[in-house]
């Protein structure tokens, strides 16, 4: 598979990696990965090309397609919820995980990203705020394509709640940078996915049924974006 490095400002990259997109940023004095995609042979090596300071690398979550490029990192920052969905995927267990909670700054030296946790995609899902930039690095559960929330660890109620939790933060942020989709997106979407959630949930929507990785889900069309729930 093909990727594509692509410059957003000074400061920060993002990595298209076939499906999924990771990001690269720096401060002043250190250099954080988010996220380690799919498919891009050294993730570590690519950083290097794009800053000399020392590096660190932090998961958005657990999913295989966020964290594939980990093995070139000894530790990597996560959210301990989702420690189980990690070692799955990383058997036998390899790489240190470096917890962060709700609220934890991550500071890149006068780029401060604040971690935010919002359960429901997964149960460790977090977003950074990047103060410097007024962006939320959303990960999954923000974006307008294909949102999935079906098999274990996913679920409906929690994703409702942490997407309004985002809602309560919005007037700190201008732009929503995501893991999948459109890129960037508008803080405007926050109550659209939030309100296409609740109507799901109330069976208000008609889903199509279909098969990925042999579990069979509904595939929800919302309009703002696609939802692929549990049965
Ligand atoms: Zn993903």
């Amino acid at each position: 598979m093909s990727y594509e490095v692509i410059r957003i400002d000074e400061q920060s990259w993002r990595i298209e990696d076939g499906g999924v997109r990771f990001f690269l940023l720096t401060g002043d004095s250190a250099a954080l990965l988010v996220d380690s995609g799919m498919s891009v042979p050294n993730v570590r090596e690519l950083a290097a090309s794009l800053t000399d300071l020392p590096l660190r690398l932090l998961n958005t979550h657990a999913d295989v397609d966020h964290v594939s490029g980990n093995g070139a990192f000894e530790e990597f920052y996560l959210h301990p919820s989702d420690a189980a969905l990690y070692y799955r995927w990383h058997e036998p267990r390899t790489g240190r995980i470096v917890p962060v909670w709700d609220g934890d700054v991550i500071d890149l030296g006068s780029r401060e990203l604040e971690v935010i946790h919002l359960p429901g995609h997964t149960p460790g899902s977090i977003a950074l705020l990047d103060r410097s930039r007024r962006v939320l690095i959303s990960g999954d559960p923000f974006q307008d394509g294909d949102i999935f929330m079906f098999g274990p660890h996913r679920e409906m109620h929690a994703y409702i709640l942490s997407t309004e939790k985002a809602m309560r933060r919005a007037g700190e942020f201008d732009a929503i940078w995501p893991s999948h989709g459109s890129f960037p997106l508008s803080p405007a979407l926050l109550p659209r996915l939030r309100d296409a959630a609740e109507r799901i949930l109330r069976r208000e929507l008609p889903g199509r049924e279909q098969e990925m990785f042999g579990m069979r889900h509904l595939r929800y069309d919302a309009g703002v974006a696609r939802f692929l729930c549990d049965q």
